[in-house]
């Protein structure tokens, strides 16, 4: 990789992803951080004035002293930009960027069943991003997404089982607060309470898994043929979604057999020595009681999907655990990573 970093706008740099995003491009050895942008709230002042820092390390100097610009492609001094807006705002925003001939990296739901955009989980679907190139000749730039933060979890969870082949997927998530951006879930609401209900989520898992296994064709992605049913509930805890799956296969296996397939599974990344990828993206536990979010959402720096419990049902199917740090690999470690194959790939 050249010398010369890339340099990065972040849009909805103020919010719970868009911090995240800013401080995995401080000391990041092939991009910058150039700009940074938010809502009329915050446009205007610095970054350190109009954020409420939420992580460990401080806000990176360079990124304190910015002063946050409108979300609007005029003024941006850079060619790419990494979205963390609110999915209404990103529908309109994002495109505007695209026109201006910006790459857009997002986070946000917007344009992820759009036809035209391609859903990305590096180690699964790197081909689907021919979408890309082919927006860019349409429109100048081009739009790339990651999944939902559950969807991403699930998707590298089963990366390793494809071998087995995936007929259906019975998937039942226990969600962090922080998935729910800032200031999220009423205290009041969610202390001492589980909540069986997060709006829009459970119609992402049933779809998003669908196209990131799809095949690419000429007409665009074809998605994958097995189905996907999802219950999410909101829970107490600050990070990590806990996925409790059941997955109904075409060929039979052992116990044994699927501990071995989470076991042996590296990243398909590895000769492309991206700097956010991990070389194991799933991790698999063998204790009886892991993975759990405080211990296991770390993994990796968040950017490793842990797995454990796996048993065989009474009817069949594979039953197991996954856990995801949903604002790292679930999201700001997410385009990041989508980013640096791409750069790689000279797409950027
Ligand atoms: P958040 O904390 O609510 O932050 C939202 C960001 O959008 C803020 O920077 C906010 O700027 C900006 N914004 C809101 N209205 C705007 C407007 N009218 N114009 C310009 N900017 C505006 O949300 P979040 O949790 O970071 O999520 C960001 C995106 O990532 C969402 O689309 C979300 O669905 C997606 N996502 C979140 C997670 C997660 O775990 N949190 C995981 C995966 C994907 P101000 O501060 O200036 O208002």
């Amino acid at each position: 990789m050249s010398a010369s970093k890339k340099k990065m706008a972040v849009l909805g740099a103020t919010g719970v992803v868009g911090q995240r995003l800013v401080a995995a491009l401080a000391d990041h050895p092939w991009f910058e951080l150039s700009a940074v942008t938010g809502s009329e709230r915050s446009a205007g002042v610095s970054y350190g004035q109009a954020v409420k820092w939420m992580l460990k390390e401080k806000i990176p100097e360079n990124a304190a002293s910015m002063i946050v610009q409108a979300t609007a492609p005029d003024g941006i001094e850079a060619s790419v930009a990494l979205s963390a807006l609110d999915a209404p705002v990103a529908m309109k925003a994002e495109r505007a960027f695209r026109s201006a001939g910006f790459t857009v990296v997002s986070n946000a739901s917007a344009h992820r069943l759009d036809p035209e955009v391609p859903l990305i989980v590096p180690e699964i679907n790197a081909g689907h991003l021919e979408l890309a190139a082919r927006q860019r000749s349409r429109y100048g730039g081009a739009i790339v997404t990651n999944p939902n933060c559950s969807a991403i979890g699930l998707c590298l969870a089963m990366a390793p089982l494809r071998a087995l082949g995936v007929r259906s997927l019975r998937v039942t998530t226990l969600q962090a607060l922080s998935g729910a951006g800032y200031p999220g879930v009423a205290s009041l609401d969610v202390a001492d309470n589980v909540l069986p209900y997060i709006a829009g989520e459970e119609e992402k898992l049933e779809s998003e898994p669908l196209k990131v296994f799809g095949d690419i064709k000429s007409s665009g992605v074809v998605n994958a043929r097995f189905t996907v049913s999802a219950q999410c509930n909101r829970v107490a805890v600050m990070d990590g979604h806990l996925l409790c799956l059941s997955v109904e296969t075409e060929r039979p296996f052992s116990e044994a057999d699927c501990s071995a397939l989470f076991r042996s599974y590296v990243s398909p990344l590895g000769g492309l020595g991206l700097p956010a990828a991990p070389e194991r993206p799933v991790i698999f536990r063998e204790e009886a009681d892991r993975p759990q979010p405080r211990l296991d959402r770390d993994a990796c720096s968040g950017m490793a999907v842990t797995v454990g419990r796996t048993r065989k049902t009474p009817a069949g199917d594979l039953r197991f655990v996954a856990l995801v740090h949903n604002t790292v690999r679930g999201a700001a470690g997410g385009t990041l990573l989508i980013a640096e194959l791409m750069r790689a790939k000279r797409l950027l």
